[in-house]
């Protein structure tokens, strides 16, 4: 018999956690009863006053979570995040986590929930997982809203002129589903509406997503709205959602949704979830409306950049931190010992067994990403997400390479051991957020479009350069036309790799990136570049993570991860 206590899985942890009532997790952040609208007894929307009231209140210290390239199961970003906000507050700390809502594609697919794992999760994990207050369903309506009001504008005579066949608005839910990725509408008889070819997007991937994520007030949100395109004239003019008269209409339908939501870590660590662009077909950051009000609210926040830090590191740089004002003071980037291995060509199922060749081989990606960050001139340490295989030689050779790069290292042992667990990474994370930070973009916005793109291939993804294709190319041409040349690119590009190619792991050379499609969120304020086969609409696996769920008669969950 084994003296070895069985594992238990993320959704039977969570199970077992005292949850406080929202309304002193309010209260113990000096929220008073308007600050706060519960939505039950462990969830609540918190008011946009808050910002308002605590406007002369100086910020937190803003630290981002990020990590090397990703491997199918994902690094433990959310794990270490939420780990780390409860080990600063076990250190005496006033600190809270951001994050972003889990989208029902992958929970249902392959990565699996995204309220991060072990004795480190935020919580009621269910709700948060399925469909927490409700937002992502407000943002699926507002943007097919957009839609019907377009399609109805043609069938009802076209005054805008709009020419069918240069539709960039399609319609979204917020699930995988590739069977809706190119589809044929309007079929019918007369009053069914034009035919045209269209297609389904991920929720996430939704312009008002992005627009969401990245707006600071109502207003705002509503002046993005107006500036959304959904296509072109015939005589390639750009048609807007304010030309539809729409944005007033879509704008009630988020009067909730733009609210963040309150919940708490298994430690009762307040934490803050709120909007959920993926970071590899948009920008991958929780809202900046959250992370202002955590910021108001909290001495240290740890919000959590979606992806690899070539993605989700770059667009927070690049993109959000522009945008919402932001001023981050340290990285922790995350690594796992098994994840390096398979960068240093390491066979999956092998994963287990040290091997200190694919792992020194395996490293470049991490110091790769560790050049990459010092480009924007904020101080970096490594969390090592610690896994029971990894041997005493493998973390000694990570610590010494990132040693040789001047680079803290720390081990996190939030998954096993909750707050107590990440102890030392806290103190670390405290002492490096006491560092001068120069923080800055990595390229000048006002530059050409074609140059951003350029630097973001060279600097970050270490391409030789950029090809476009005839389409893309074509793009370009109306997107300065039309005035849209200043704003910054959002890279549509695969989590795997530095590369446009998901196969080549590490730090691949020799390359060059080929931009697909030129898409311009005007409403969003960034110009998405399609490289690759990246798609705004997954499809499921072999075997999707829906098939070992279940729920019994009286409520209880499993599967869920
Ligand atoms: P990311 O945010 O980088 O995608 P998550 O924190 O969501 O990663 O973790 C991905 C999965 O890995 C989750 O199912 C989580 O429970 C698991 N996981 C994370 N850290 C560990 C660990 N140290 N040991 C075992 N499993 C882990
Ligand atoms: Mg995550």
């Amino acid at each position: 018999v084994s003296n070895v206590p069985p594992v238990k899985t993320d959704v039977e942890i969570a199970q077992e956690a005292t949850l406080r009532p929202i309304g002193e997790i309010a209260e113990g952040l000096g929220l008073t009863a308007e600050d706060y609208e519960p939505y039950g007894h462990t969830k609540a929307k918190l008011s946009l006053g808050i910002l308002d009231r605590l406007a002369d209140r100086p910020d937190g210290r803003l630290i981002l979570c990020t990590a090397i390239n990703p491997t199918a199961a994902g690094e433990g970003k959310t794990t270490t995040n939420v780990g780390l906000s409860m080990a600063l507050n076990a250190i005496g700390k006033k600190a809270m986590t951001t994050l972003r809502e889990p989208s029902l594609g992958p929970s249902f697919g392959m990565k699996g929930g995204a309220a991060g794992g072990g004795y480190a999760q935020v919580v009621p994990m269910e709700d948060i997982n399925l469909h927490f207050t409700g937002d992502f369903h407000a943002i699926t309506a507002a943007h097919n809203l957009l839609a019907a009001l377009l399609d109805n504008s043609i069938h009802q005579g076209n005054p805008l002129n709009i020419n069918p066949k240069r539709i960039t608005w399609p319609r979204v839910m917020d699930m995988n589903d590739r069977a809706l990725r190119n589809i044929v509408i309007g079929m019918g008889k007369v009053g069914d509406g034009v035919v045209r070819e269209s297609g389904f997007e991920i929720t996430v991937a939704s312009e008002i997503m992005a627009a969401l994520c990245l707006a600071t007030s109502l207003e705002d949100l509503k002046e993005r709205f107006g500036r959304m395109i959904v296509g072109y004239t015939y005589d390639k003019q750009p048609v807007t959602a304010a030309d539809l008269q729409a944005p007033g209409a879509m704008a009630l339908l988020m009067k909730d949704a733009i609210k963040p939501n309150l919940v708490q870590t298994l430690e009762n660590t307040p934490a803050i979830i709120h909007g959920g662009p993926f970071a590899n077909i948009a920008h991958g950051n929780n809202s900046i409306i959250a992370t202002r009000t955590a910021l108001k609210l909290a001495d240290y926040v740890v919000t959590e950049a979606g992806f690899g830090a070539d993605l989700g590191a770059e667009k927070f740089f690049d993109i959000v931190c522009p945008a919402g004002g932001l001023r981050p003071d340290a990285v922790v980037v995350v690594a796992t010992v098994r994840a390096l291995k398979l960068n240093g060509g390491k066979d999956k199922k092998e994963l287990a067994n040290e091997d200190l060749f694919a792992l020194g081989t395996g490293m470049v990606n991490l110091e790769q990403h560790l050049e990459n960050l010092a480009k924007f001139g904020v101080p970096a340490l490594v969390a090592l997400n610690r896994f029971p295989s990894d041997t005493d030689a493998e973390l000694r050779l990570v610590r010494e390479r990132c040693e040789a790069l001047g680079v803290t290292v720390v081990l996190s042992e939030v998954f096993t051991k909750g707050g107590q667990g990440g102890a030392d990474m806290a103190r670390a994370v405290v002492e490096l957020a006491e560092q001068e930070s120069s923080y800055s973009p990595l390229y000048d916005v006002e530059e050409p479009m074609h140059a951003k793109i350029e630097t973001i291939a060279r600097e970050i993804y270490r391409a030789d350069g950029v090809d476009l294709s005839p389409a893309a190319a074509a793009q370009l041409g109306q997107i300065n036309a039309d005035g849209y040349g200043n704003l910054p690119v959002c890279m549509a590009k695969t989590q795997y790799s530095f590369s446009d190619d998901p196969t080549r792991l590490g730090a691949p050379r020799g390359f060059r990136i080929t931009v697909r499609e030129l898409v311009v969120n005007a409403g969003a304020g960034f110009v998405v570049a399609l490289t690759g086969d990246i798609m705004r609409m997954p499809g499921l696996p072999k075997v999707p993570a829906a098939v070992g769920m279940d729920i019994s008669a009286d409520g209880t969950i499993t599967g869920l991860s």
